[in-house]
């Protein structure tokens, strides 16, 4: 196919004309082999979270309208949706406690690879998680930082410091009326696949909204570590 059909990227219909000339096979090949693509999966209506089913809906309303367990087309598209925010939030989370790892390590070793070489900026995200830092060396401001960070993901009271440490004060007054501020990182990622159980949560707003505090734990709690540790 014309890689300009394919992609309005040019770097993209660059490295398509040289991968159709040399025969080697792409996203964009293997998207092709796939068409027509699942309508049932394009919609979310297709729900396989437990041995009962695979249970769909017909989205024209002649078929069934609800799983063997009751779930309907709404709850069974938010639960494949927040479900899927779980493994994204979970896989960027995890990189950010992979990092943080490393910091403890780098923290309190003389012969790790790893370093602090930004001492400024050590300070400066050492003070959002509130460490002392006049008159400390920086190998002890480093291993506090690590376990105050390391102790987002499996807090069990209260909400994120981060949470509450980097956003502007305005978009923590949304949150909070909102009621999705999220409380850890582990633990919103958890809920979610508690929740989309079969026989927990129906209510496909109440499931967004998880999914919602899921999203924030990830970008200013698990995301926003990797990225500041590094
Ligand atoms: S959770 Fe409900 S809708 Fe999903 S597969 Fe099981 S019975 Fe079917």
């Amino acid at each position: 196919m014309d890689p300009k059909k394919r992609s309005s990227d040019k770097a993209s219909q660059e490295m398509l004309k040289h991968t159709d000339e040399t025969g080697l096979e792409t996203a964009w090949d293997r998207f092709e082999q796939q068409e027509p693509q699942c309508g049932f999966g394009k919609l979310g209506v297709c729900c396989r979270i437990c041995t009962m089913g695979p249970c769909r809906i017909d989205p024209f309303g002649d078929g069934p309208q609800a799983g063997i367990c009751g779930a309907t087309a709404d709850t069974i598209a938010a639960r494949n949706l927040v479900r899927m925010i779980a493994g994204g939030a979970a896989a960027h989370s995890d990189h950010g406690r992979d990092v943080a790892h490393t910091f403890k390590m780098a923290a309190g070793s003389d012969s790790c690879d790893y370093m602090v070489k930004d001492e400024l900026k050590l300070r400066e995200v050492a003070a959002r998680y509130d460490i002392k830092i006049e008159g400390r060396e920086t190998k002890e401001i480093a291993g506090d930082l690590a376990d105050a960070v390391m102790a987002e993901f499996g807090k069990q009271e209260g909400t994120l410091v981060s949470a509450a440490a980097y956003p502007p004060p305005a978009r923590q007054k949304v949150w909070e009326k909102l009621g999705v501020t999220p409380r850890s990182i582990d633990r919103e990622i958890v809920e979610i696949m508690h929740r989309t159980h079969i026989g927990v949560g129906s209510d496909y707003k109440n499931l967004i909204k998880q999914g919602l505090r899921a999203c924030l734990a990830d970008g200013w709690g698990g995301s926003l570590i990797a990225t500041e540790l590094s």
